[in-house]
């Protein structure tokens, strides 16, 4: 038997089902299910993405059996319907809507009202008895079809859609403001005029032929597979473009033929706060695009309760039902035509990440879903907590902004959270604004590169900017709106439906409560409450960071709060990685510890030195060994307390201390630095110009190659000697007062085993002098850091005299790939936008190469002890899908900073689930 390419739906059964989402996308795969529990679905077939796969390869043709088997299910679509497509008598019209494995919102294309020409509208008339809903589907319809198919669209950034463009002159003529103020004769004029611009942009008339009609719309929605927006987002989520999208043919309903029609999309429950409300929007007289693209404001679902009573029973009876069944909060697209409620969509809901836990935490306790699913990844994608962390406006700072009339407007509040930033009014501008600056140490901009983007409404052309924004801020547009959706799943702050915003693009301006602010002028955007505000307003710490760092709110007082601690020890019941964080200070540990981590896998020593600058350049520009122990003498003292300080806030958990590992010029005064250099010259007693020469000797061209990690330690033993001394005098010291102690002294750069046994030896000795000195013991380890390729390979031996392995991933990344982790910016964009790399290999591990690497130095290091305790301290250990990896190759834990150890703690999780669910 040929291959099936075409899958009917309608009535009460289907060909597909809601697991056949690979082959028919998602929205084929629920239109399917859907009929198949007896909801109203109007009929139609789904092409597969197998279809859209070999067109592409395939130079754009379409496999020779396809056009017979869309002949049949557009047979028994018309029988279903009782309509015929392209009767002039009695047509049938169908829409072609993309729809590929995963919901990409907007990204692709759709065309309605597939079937209309010349003498199917008389039928079209005829059948409905309404000339002007027949003229406004047919302008409807030769607009899209001009846009999607024959790519009628803006040539430039400032021109408006062409079609627009007429519509509104036919209308400034009529001196009407809507589109339904139009009249049938003018909506003829505009027909004739669509297909004249037609004619003169293509050099071809409009095509009459229902068939052409439909095969050249399946071919469009193909291409938009392809289209640049739909590839920034399958990068963006690392979706394959291999996949393909399906096109799902279906019979037209018409939600625009009059007062008791309407059409909507709704969610099963809030997708920003995650309340359990029927949450969504509708319009009355009005086809699908209307309430989606934002252009006319739409009513809230409550209101249908009053204008169609029925419907809306109908309606929620419908929302229970499809809730019950797929197990998840469900995103719907209905029509009402003629008072007949039609279901045009339903898919998993896009939600925010307080929604994403709250839906979860509710419906455990409802008894819909199990805690192993409420933690699973389609659920709540572990970044999304992220969401629940980040601060919100400080009440009293916006309370004063509010009284010193800073309160412009107050729009829909679509994606929670407090952004301030600079005014953009296009994407792209605000793309290349915010690509201006570069990234800190820590990946973090500086705040002048935050951006807020202000539209009327955004398009799926806008993803890059938004993408960069820290907030959106739309003029119209409803909760479901684009803009909406998109940055809810960005994690964006955004508000919609602002109508009090006056936008002029042209001057770029935004008027709103009696002032004018420019391009690049600071606003400020409240995602919880939807007020916009002028100038910057003052953040505070998330609920969440409020009950557990700075204590300033009880549990009992935040919703927010109960819901996150109650899927996270879920979490922790399912996962086997520990997670620890790195950190250098009291505080920091203390925050790590509030959030969940086990232990410190990383405190970097010389962090602690940045507060001691002066005797550690002191130590460094030493000529020789008298004046370093001198200035390692002072540096002890610091070092020893800061040690006991970690060690007591961390109450015996295990922290891990690396030895002095960064390049030494890292401290140092640079040559311009004249007045530095002076006052180290003071301290140790010699000239300035001494102090220079020796800046100049210690120069390196490649200081991240150069003499650092365990090279330090093994050319100046005191260091390491300073360094020991200070961890177990201080571990005495602490588990005297009756704190449990567990250090674990780790050695950097090893690539060597002598390079390791040295400082190994040398550690010992001194932690022997020390206990002999206290006259007490404590236990300790001596491990080193894996990071570099040498290491991974030569890991057996290494593992001799290592009692622990972590390996930090950073350098490793670095000295695999060759590619300097402070110098990769400048190319980096360009290697992920071209498919040259799929991740940036310093946030996502690069799996084939460092994690071989990985893979191979743990399995060596095994060989030699088969419990070896091995964890990562790169800044991979806070990013799912490397955590996840580290489960896959058999890591003990993770370490990460802070605020990604919740996150951190999910991902190891979901990592067990994925591991289970493969089985
Ligand atoms: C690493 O290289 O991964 C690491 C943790 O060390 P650092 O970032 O301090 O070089
Ligand atoms: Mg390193």
């Amino acid at each position: 038997m040929s291959t099936k390419y075409v899958y009917y739906f309608g009535g009460t059964s289907s060909d597909g089902r809601s697991d056949m989402k690979n082959l028919l996308g998602g929205k084929g795969a629920n239109l399917a299910e859907m009929c198949n529990i007896g909801l109203p679905v109007p009929a139609g077939f789904t092409i597969t993405t197998e279809v859209c796969t070999y067109f592409y390869d395939n130079n754009r043709q379409y496999p020779e059996a396809l056009r017979a088997q869309i002949e049949e299910a557009l047979k028994k679509t018309e029988d279903e319907m009782g309509a015929k497509f392209g009767d002039p008598e009695n047509p049938l019209l169908v829409s072609c809507r993309s729809g590929a494995r995963v919901s990409m919102p907007g990204m692709m294309d759709t065309v309605l009202n597939i079937g209309l020409n010349e003498q199917t509208l008389k039928g079209l008339i005829k059948k409905t008895g309404n000339e002007r809903f027949a003229w406004d589907s047919y302008r409807r319809f030769v607009q899209m079809y001009g846009d999607v198919v024959l790519g009628m669209k803006p040539q430039t950034k400032e021109d408006e859609d062409p079609f627009e463009l007429l519509l509104h002159k036919m209308k400034k003529k009529k001196g009407v403001h809507l589109d339904n103020e139009l009249d049938t004769d003018d909506l003829k004029k505009l027909v004739k005029q669509f297909k004249k611009a037609v004619l003169d942009r293509t050099g071809k008339d409009f095509p009459d032929d229902p068939m052409e009609q439909m095969l050249e719309a399946v071919g469009a929605v193909f291409q938009s597979w392809g289209n640049d927006r739909a590839v920034v987002y399958r990068r963006q989520y690392n979706y394959p473009h291999t996949w393909g999208t399906a096109a799902n043919i279906c019979s037209m309903v018409f939600g625009n033929m009059g007062d008791d029609c309407a059409t909507g999309v709704a969610f099963t429950r809030d997708p920003a706060t995650g309340e359990k409300v029927f949450y969504g929007e509708y319009l009355i007289n009005a086809q699908g695009e209307d309430v989606v693209a934002g252009i006319r404001t739409p009513n809230k679902i409550a209101e249908l309760k009053i204008a169609m009573p029925e419907v809306y029973q109908q309606l929620d009876d419908i929302r229970n039902k499809l809730e019950k069944h797929y197990r998840d909060v469900q995103d719907i697209e209905f029509t009402v035509q003629k008072g007949k409620l039609w279901m045009l969509q339903t898919r998993n809901g896009k939600r925010t990440g307080f929604a994403g836990v709250r839906f979860a935490v509710d419906m455990v306790h409802e008894g819909l879903i199990s805690k192993e699913e409420a933690i699973s990844a389609g659920r709540i994608p572990p970044d999304d907590l992220n969401q629940l962390l980040q601060p919100i406006f400080d009440p009293e700072a916006k309370r004063k902004a509010v009284e010193e009339g800073r309160l412009l407007a107050t729009g829909i509040n679509a994606g929670p959270g407090a952004a301030t930033g600079k005014i953009k009014f296009y994407a792209d501008d605000a793309e290349a604004y915010v690509n201006s600056f570069s990234r800190d140490a820590n990946g973090k901009l500086p705040e002048d590169a935050q951006v807020v983007l202000v539209r009327q409404e955004t398009s799926p052309e806008d993803i890059r900017g938004m993408q960069v924004a820290t907030g959106i801020l739309t003029a119209f547009g409803g909760a479901s709106s684009h803009a909406a959706l998109v940055s809810r799943q960005m994690g964006k702050v955004c508000i919609v439906g602002c109508g009090d915003l006056k936008i002029d693009y042209k001057k770029r301006t935004v008027t709103a409560g009696g002032k004018t602010l420019k391009e690049g002028d600071w606003i400020a955007i409240d995602g919880f409450s939807g007020e916009v505000m002028e100038g910057k307003v003052a953040t505070k710490p998330s609920e969440v960071v409020q009950v557990l760092i700075s204590k300033t709110m009880k549990p009992e007082e935040s919703k927010v709060y109960q819901q996150f601690a109650e899927l996270m020890s879920w979490a922790d019941d399912v996962r086997k990685l520990k997670v620890r964080t790195n950190a250098d200070q009291p505080d920091q540990a203390a925050a790590a510890i509030a959030f969940g981590a086990e232990g410190i896998g990383l405190c970097r020593t010389e962090h602690m030195f940045f507060d001691h600058i002066l005797p550690m350049r002191e130590m460094i520009l030493s000529s020789n060994t008298e004046q370093r122990k001198a200035a390692l003498e002072k540096l002890l003292e610091f070092q020893r307390s800061d040690f006991a300080g970690i060690f007591r806030a961390m109450k015996g958990k295990p922290v891990t201390i690396r030895t002095l590992d960064p390049p030494l010029h890292e401290f140092l005064p640079t040559l311009d630095q004249k007045d530095k250099q002076k006052e180290v010259a003071k301290m140790i007693g010699v000239s300035p110009k001494s102090i220079e020469k020796r800046i100049k000797e210690l120069h390196e061209l490649n200081p991240m190659l150069g003499f650092r990690g365990c090279r330090l330690g093994n050319v100046f033993p005191e260091i390491t000697e300073m360094q020991a001394r200070a961890i177990i005098e201080a571990a005495c010291d602490v588990a005297k007062e009756g704190i449990a102690v567990e250090p674990e002294i780790m050695i950097p750069l090893v690539g060597f085993l002598p390079e390791l046994k040295a400082q190994v030896k040398l550690v010992h000795a001194i932690a022997e002098k020390v206990f002999a000195e206290k006259g007490t013991r404590v236990k300790y380890l001596v491990g080193t850091m894996i990071e570099l390729p040498r290491a991974c390979v030569a890991a057996a031996e290494i593992a001799t005299e290592a009692e622990f392995f972590s390996f930090g991933t950073n350098d490793l990344t670095q000295t695999t790939l060759g590619i300097s982790r402070d110098d990769y910016g400048s190319f980096i964009r360009h290697y992920i936008e071209n498919d040259l790399v799929k991740k940036d290999p310093f946030q996502v591990i690069d799996f084939d190469g460092v994690g071989a690497l990985m893979k191979l130095g743990v399995e060596k290091g095994r060989s030699v002890k088969h419990d070896l305790k091995i964890g990562i301290c790169g800044e991979h250990g806070g990013e799912p899908d490397s955590v996840k990896f580290c489960h896959r190759i058999g890591l003990n834990y993770v370490s990460c900073s802070p605020f990604r150890v919740p996150i951190a703690r999910l991902a190891a999780a979901q990592a067990v689930l994925e591991e289970k669910n493969k089985k």
